[in-house]
């Protein structure tokens, strides 16, 4: 399967309970309170979808970033979400903000 098709096309759950696995960083510490335990995990906020490094005793978040196709979040994609917007949509964006 090309890798552009497993952003597209998911089979059906086999587990009887969907979870999201929080993924360690090994080695980072929390600059706020100094516990090594931090996690990340895809997550959907009012920016959209991000990849968020967080500290789990504390809950201080250490980065937030945009997710890369590897990341496979958010499921379902658009096939246009990575590339760049065309001439005319980015004129248009100038204009908008222009003002
Ligand atoms: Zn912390």
């Amino acid at each position: 399967m090309a890798q552009w098709e497993k952003r597209f096309i998911y089979s059906r759950p086999a587990e009887e309970r969907v979870f999201l696995s929080r993924t360690p960083v090994p080695g980072a510490v929390c600059e706020r309170c100094g516990e090594s335990e931090i996690a990340r995990y895809p997550a959907a906020n009012h920016q959209g979808p991000r990849i968020i490094t967080r500290c789990q005793s504390c809950f201080h978040i250490v980065s937030v970033r945009r997710p890369v196709a590897d990341d496979m979040w958010p499921p379902f994609r658009a096939v246009a979400y990575d590339w760049e917007p065309s001439f005319a949509e980015r004129r248009g964006r100038d204009e908008q903000t222009r003002d």
